[in-house]
C-alpha cells in the first residue's frame, strides 16, 4: 500500500480521520472509494465522499450521523445510507459488497464482502481505487486493478469482459468519463463495449435509467463530444430507432452551448435546458416515432411535449425565416407557438451565421417588447369582450413588432379608428 500527499481541504481531512477512527473503534475498516479517490489524483477534490465499510454500513452511518450531528437516510435493501453533514456536504456510506447479475441490465443481487471484491464490482479501474481510513494506514492506496496507472495513461478500462453486458449503463458512463477527462476507452474495453452494443443489451435497460444516463451526459461541461462519441459507437439507434445525430445536428452541436448562454443572458426561460441538447439526438422522427421514443425513455410530460412538438417543426421553417424582407410579425407567427427549448435549438442549428444573427436579434427584441395595449384598453374604449379581442391584440402586436406604430398612443388611435364605430 502506498501513501500519497494529497491536497485535501482541512475540513475533509478531519472528517475522513473521524470516519477512520469510528470504524476502528467498532472493529471495522472504512475506505474512501470511487470518484472521490479518482478526483483526488486528478487534483479536483469533490465535496461528495463515498465511504465503504467492511462491516455493517447501515449502523456505521447512524453512528457517524450521531457523531457529526447530521441527518441520515438509509436504503436498507442496498445496505447504503446518505449522511448529510451540516456545513460540509453529502457522505454516501455503503457496506462492502459483491454483486451478481441474474439478467443483463437488471439490478444486481448483492452480498456482503471484503473491500477488494467490492472494488471488483465497479465499472472502471479508475473508479475502483480505495484509500484506507484506518489509523496507522490513513490514506494508503488500495489499487488492485491498476486504476492509477490507467488514470496516468488516460485510459478508461473495464474490469472484465462481461462488464457492459451485466450493466449496459456503463456504456454511457465510459463515454462520459472518456470525454470528461479527455482520456480514451482502452482497446479491449471498446471491443467489449461494441459487443454489448451490437448484442442489443441496451434494450434490456429501463427507460428511466437510460434517461438518467443521457441527463448526466448533458450536464457535462462539453456534452457535444460525448454525443458524437455515442453516435460513432452506434449506441443511439440501439436506444430507439428515432435516435441518431443527423448531419445538420452535427453542425449545430458546437453552437448549442452558446445558444443556451444567449437565452440565459436574455432571461428567456428554458424550463428543460437539457432538452436543447436532446434535440441533437433526434433523427427527424415522425410524430408517431416521437411518441414511442418518449414512452421508451419514460420522459416527463414537459419533455414529451418538446419531443413531439419538435417532430412537427418542418425543416422549411429556415427557408421562411431567412426570406428577404421577412417581417418580425411573420417570424413571431412561426416561432411563438414553439417551446423555448425548440426555439433555442433552431437558433443553434441555423444553417448560416447570418440567420443565427437574425434569430438572435429577433429573440432579444421579442423578449424586450411588451405589448403596448391590453384587453383592458379595449374595454375602456367600449369594445365588447369576445373573440375579437385576441384578433385585435394580435394585429396591434404585429404592427408594433414591424415598427408600424411608434408608441402606445399611436396604437390606441389605430384601434379606435379601425374598431370603434
Ligand atoms: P461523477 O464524478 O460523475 O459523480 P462518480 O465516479 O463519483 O462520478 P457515481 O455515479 O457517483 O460516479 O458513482 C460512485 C462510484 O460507484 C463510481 O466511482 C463507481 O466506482 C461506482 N459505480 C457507479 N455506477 C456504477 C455502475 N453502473 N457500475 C459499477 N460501478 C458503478
Amino acid at each position: 500500500m502506498r501513501t500519497f500527499q494529497f491536497q485535501i481541504p482541512p475540513k475533509t481531512k478531519s472528517l475522513l480521520t473521524k470516519v477512520g477512527q469510528l470504524a476502528d473503534e467498532r472493529g471495522e475498516a472504512a475506505y474512501a472509494v470511487g470518484g472521490f479517490v479518482r478526483d483526488l489524483f486528478l487534483r479536483r477534490p469533490g465535496m461528495d465522499i463515498d465511504i465503504t465499510v467492511e462491516g455493517d454500513g447501515l449502523t456505521f452511518a447512524e453512528k457517524l450521523a450521531k457523531l457529526t450531528g447530521s441527518e441520515v437516510e438509509a436504503f436498507t435493501q442496498f445496505g447504503t445510507s446518505i449522511v448529510v453533514i451540516p456545513g460540509f456536504g453529502k457522505v454516501d456510506v455503503a457496506t462492502a459488497r459483491t454483486e451478481s447479475y441474474e439478467k443483463p441490465g437488471a439490478l444486481p443481487k448483492v452480498e456482503k464482502s471484503g473491500i477488494v471484491q467490492d472494488l471488483y464490482r465497479r465499472d472502471f479501474t479508475i473508479n475502483a481505487m480505495a484509500l484506507s481510513l484506518t489509523p496507522g494506514y490513513f490514506l494508503k492506496l488500495l489499487d488492485p486493478f491498476g486504476g492509477l496507472e490507467d488514470l496516468k495513461k488516460g485510459r478508461v478500462r473495464a474490469l472484465h469482459e462481461k462488464s457492459f453486458i451485466d450493466d449496459p449503463t456503463r456504456i454511457f458512463r465510459a463515454v462520459r468519463f472518456e470525454q470528461r477527462f479527455k482520456t480514451r476507452i482502452e482497446e479491449k474495453t471498446q471491443k467489449w463495449l461494441l459487443e454489448a452494443v451490437k448484442g442489443d443489451y441496451i434494450q434490456k435497460v429501463s427507460g428511466e435509467r437510460l434517461r438518467n444516463e443521457l441527463r448526466l451526459i448533458f450536464q457535462e461541461p462539453h456534452p457535444e463530444r460525448a454525443v458524437l462519441r455515442l453516435e460513432e459507437l452506434g449506441v443511439l439507434p440501439r436506444i430507439h430507432p428515432a435516435l441518431g445525430v443527423p448531419l445538420e445536428a452535427k453542425k449545430a452541436l458546437p453552437q448549442i452551448d452558446a445558444a443556451i448562454g444567449f437565452f440565459r443572458r436574455n432571461q428567456i426561460t428554458l424550463e428543460e435546458e437539457k432538452m436543447v441538447w436532446f434535440q441533437a439526438l433526434l433523427s427527424n422522427p415522425s410524430v408517431h416515432e416521437a411518441e414511442s421514443l418518449s414512452k421508451r425513455l419514460m420522459l416527463s410530460r414537459p419533455e414529451q411535449k418538446i419531443v413531439t412538438q419538435c417532430a412537427t417543426v418542418h425543416p422549411a421553417i429556415y427557408g421562411e425565416l431567412s426570406g428577404e424582407g421577412v417581417m418580425v410579425s411573420r417570424m413571431y407567427k412561426l416561432l411563438c407557438p414553439l417551446k423555448s427549448e425548440i426555439q433555442c435549438f433552431l437558433m443553434a442549428a441555423a444553417p448560416t451565421p447570418v440567420l443565427r444573427q437574425k434569430l438572435a436579434g429577433y429573440f432579444s427584441k421579442i423578449q424586450k417588447s411588451k405589448p403596448w395595449i391590453r384587453g383592458r384598453d379595449l374595454q375602456a374604449m367600449g369594445i365588447a369582450p369576445g373573440f375579437r379581442y385576441s384578433f385585435i391584440l394580435l394585429e396591434a402586436l404585429n404592427a408594433q413588432l414591424d415598427g408600424k406604430f411608434k408608441n402606445r398612443k399611436e396604437t390606441l388611435e389605430w384601434v379606435k379608428k379601425t374598431f370603434v364605430a
